[in-house]
């Protein structure tokens, strides 16, 4: 017998006359997360993916769980593929569905006819299956009104299917639908959310992290690694750049003002970032930020650091808690990595008592006593590249 896994396409079923290419891009992602589980065809089918195993090897769990992680799907499940005639149904379908009704003691079936050429009705195929799911196992009666479990048969084009339930998809958009932005990673709780949640509106990410070696260490740098590569898991490969920031941050220790060296840090990242994201052709920069989090992210310090970049920055956090943001963090297991206890660029130079509400003017004269070209330039140039998978 055939076992594949079904699966609904969430919002994409929204987009109109857009559906079919959201359709492709989400079968392009499938195929990609789920490659290594071993030789299956992908294929479209009324507004549902049949993923169909084509030998005995197939990882069926690993291809559950990768599936779990792709944007773009409201739900899915295994089913059966059966051939289309009632007798086979329940003659193959009845035992398919053993294991998965053992603990449940009421059930329903709930049956579906896209092949209007079907001789038997949606009420018949239900009460034929039900029929013979009660013969066979005595444990279970049915509930039509609040069931332990659903029984789906659905009649489709090639197949008959046979399953039991479904498991929620992640839902948002399929990657890459909404064009590409650029995530600034820190090695913190905050950005991998901020990626994470722009990954399943659709956006397809590239990162650029900033590295003050000997002040940061490259256990810094694996941990910021580990963490996107846990980010990709659902947003697919991500190419990171990390930049050289030591030069930048001793020069802003050295000549300017301290209460506003963490400002006039982050007003160099936003101007890099940008360079960054033009290079990669992103249309947007995203960060961590939260409205009144830390001093840096007071809406009057939030301008300071905004009014260097025209690109739009993208806050997928601005209105969030930090409970809120814990718990998305730990749901996609970034969380546990983000604690370690790490030291990130930002708090090595931290200034005793930075300003919480600078005036835009203070901050650029106090900055303007650097080469503020020629450090970004250079560390532009000396940004490092590698794929994050
Ligand atoms: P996070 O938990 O993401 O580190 P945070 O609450 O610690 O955020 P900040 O350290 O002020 O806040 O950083 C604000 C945002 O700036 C981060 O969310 C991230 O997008 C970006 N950022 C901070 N440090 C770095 C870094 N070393 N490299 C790249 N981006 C950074
Ligand atoms: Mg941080």
């Amino acid at each position: 017998m055939k076992e594949v896994i079904l699966i609904k396409n969430g919002e994409l079923v929204l987009k109109g006359l857009n559906r079919s290419t959201f359709e492709d891009v989400l079968v392009k992602n499938l195929k990609y997360r789920i490659k290594k589980c071993g030789a299956c065809e992908v294929k479209k089918s009324q507004s549902t993916i049949l993923v169909e195993p084509l030998d005995d090897d197939f990882d069926f769990k690993a291809a559950l769980k990768a599936t779990e992680r792709v944007f773009g799907i409201a739900g899915f499940s295994r089913a059966a593929a059966l051939p289309k005639d009632m007798d086979e149904i329940i003659r193959l379908g009845v035992p398919y569905l053993e294991d998965a009704l053992k603990n449940c003691k009421t059930f329903k079936v709930e049956s579906k006819r896209s092949d209007k050429k079907f001789p038997l009705g949606s009420p018949e195929i239900s009460a034929n299956f039900g029929g013979a799911l009660l013969a066979k196992y005595h444990h279970l009666s049915v509930d039509v009104h609040d069931p332990d479990a659903v029984v789906v048969v659905e009649i489709r084009d090639k197949y008959a299917f046979v399953r039991c339930g479904q498991i929620k998809g992640a839902g948002g958009m399929p990657v890459s639908t909404s064009g590409r932005a650029e995530i600034l990673i820190s090695g913190g709780i905050d950005s991998p959310v901020a990626a994470w949640m722009m990954a399943k509106r659709g956006i397809q990410l590239a990162a650029v992290h900033f590295a003050s070696p000997p002040y940061t260490s490259a256990r810094a740098e694996q941990k910021v690694h580990r963490l996107l590569s846990q980010v990709a898991k659902y947003s697919g490969p991500i190419g990171l750049h990390t930049i050289p920031f030591t030069e930048i941050q001793e020069q802003i220790a050295e000549h300017c003002r301290e209460e506003y060296f963490t400002l006039i840090m982050r007003r160099f990242m936003m101007r890099i970032a940008e360079k960054m994201a033009i290079k990669e052709h992103c249309g947007a920069l995203i960060t961590g930020e939260s409205v009144g989090q830390v001093a840096s992210q007071t809406l009057p310090a939030l301008n300071v650091t905004n009014s260097v970049v025209e690109m739009p920055v993208l806050r997928p956090l601005i209105g969030m808690d930090k409970d809120e943001i814990i718990e998305i963090s730990r749901k996609i297991d970034t969380f546990e990595i983000s604690i370690e206890p790490f030291e990130d660029c930002c708090t090595v130079f931290t200034p005793k008592h930075p300003k919480t509400r600078p005036e835009l003017q203070k901050v650029i004269d106090a900055e303007s006593v650097l080469d503020i070209d020629a450090l970004v330039e250079r560390a532009v140039e000396g940004a490092q590249f590698m794929m994050i998978d």
